[in-house]
């Protein structure tokens, strides 16, 4: 949450490029107490959805894992709860600890967060402005791109290659004077991944002065390495993670920005105040669990491979993907088989409208996603 600007904040905002007037719409919102408009994929989702859900309701439209917390998690956050009458700061800085050592960085190198959109708005505010524009991929997660407009930031959407991967060159090409370049690996909404060595060179290549934002929330599904290792190497680089995903924490909230501690000092000024102890609990409880990833990533390729199986045997087109979500091509505009799908309370969705003809479909239990081939026939019976 974004709560005050100091003296100091309010003259960067200005010497940035931001107008008075684009300045003092985002000062009213944070004098009113407010969070700023952003969204997250929850939000995004509900917005295509009309009313409550059905309760025996097929919910695979918002990148949610049916799973939840592991046992571990839940017992600590159990335990810790008749104790929440405090704020805990040490379980923040345990799970921080942890986090570093598993990742290779050093303890200053992690800030942590109730999930990481808060991360990802906050770089958006400290690295974007009117004159440093966001680039990011089409189609690509959006909530980047909504802060960028509230603040008035340009915002240079670059389409996937044509195999699904970020097109580094193109995105290291689009402004000389990019402040951010948010790379979102494996990619909401297709789940595909972009090679390590492109990675490597957009760090190598990028404008002066621009940071790399690599959003990994969707990594522990696949087999690609994290990118924490730049991060340790003092690049200029930003890795996100969050607990919503493989980790099923969406609701309970925990997450984490990783990065050069002179990078994290930009974000760190535009919240304050103590994060939920249920959530820093929880996922320090994961992170303690040996095998947690391995189990939880091959569950979600098996039921994954499943669907596609399907989908090839029935003759339906999707993107191969490399998380627990995917795109499937709808041969229709995709917004009319949402709409079907949701009459037999199987929900699904969103569109993006740089591919008005693909869905993106969440991976959810096995049960979940017999009902969602079930319906699916049906609908195109
Ligand atoms: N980044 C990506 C790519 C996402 O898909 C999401 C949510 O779905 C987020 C960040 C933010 O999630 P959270 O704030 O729950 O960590």
């Amino acid at each position: 949450m974004i709560t005050r600007l100091t003296d100091e904040q309010k003259a960067d905002f200005l010497k940035r490029g931001f107008t008075r007037r684009a300045f003092s719409k985002i000062s009213s919102v944070l004098a009113a107490g407010a969070t700023l408009p952003f969204y997250n994929e929850a939000a995004l989702a509900q917005l295509s959805m009309i009313g409550p859900l059905p309760p025996d309701a097929v919910k695979i439209n918002a990148n949610e894992n049916p799973l939840g917390p592991c046992p571990e998690a839940a017992q600590a956050i159990y335990n810790v709860i008749q104790k929440g009458g405090r704020y805990w700061y040490e379980e923040t800085f345990n799970f921080a600890r942890t986090l570093a050592e598993q990742e290779g960085v050093k303890p200053d190198y992690v800030l942590p967060f109730a999930g990481s959109s808060d991360p990802l708005h906050r770089a958006v505010l400290a690295f974007t402005s009117p004159s440093k524009s966001l680039v990011m991929a089409d189609p690509g997660y959006e909530a980047g791109s909504r802060a960028a407009d509230f603040i008035g930031s340009k915002v240079h959407k670059i389409p996937l290659r044509k195999d699904y991967a970020h097109d580094v060159k193109a995105m290291a090409e689009a402004d000389p004077d990019a402040g951010l370049i948010y790379v979102c690996n494996p990619n909401n909404p297709t789940g595909t991944l972009t090679p390590r060595s492109d990675l490597e060179w957009l760090v190598a290549n990028k404008p002066k002065g621009a940071v790399v934002l690599i959003d990994e929330a969707y990594i522990h599904f696949s087999e690609a390495p994290y990118c924490t290792d730049l991060v340790a190497a003092d690049k200029d680089v930003i890795v996100l993670r969050t607990f919503s995903k493989l980790y099923g924490m969406a609701g309970l909230r925990a997450g984490a920005a990783i990065a050069r501690p002179d990078l994290l000092a930009k974000i760190r000024p535009y919240g304050a105040g103590a994060l939920p102890v249920t959530g820093m609990v929880g996922a320090h409880a994961s992170l303690k669990v040996k095998n947690l990833v391995a189990e939880r990533r091959k569950l979600n390729r098996q039921i994954r491979s499943e669907v596609f199986e399907f989908l090839e045997k029935h003759n339906f087109s999707y993107v191969p993907s490399e998380s627990n979500c995917f795109m499937l091509d709808a041969k229709r505009p995709a917004a009319e088989l949402i709409k079907l799908m949701a009459q037999e309370k199987v929900f699904i969705g969103r569109v993006w409208p740089a591919w008005p003809q693909h869905t993106r479909i969440t991976v959810g239990t096995a049960e979940e996603m017999e009902k969602f081939k079930r319906a699916l026939l049906k609908v195109y019976a």
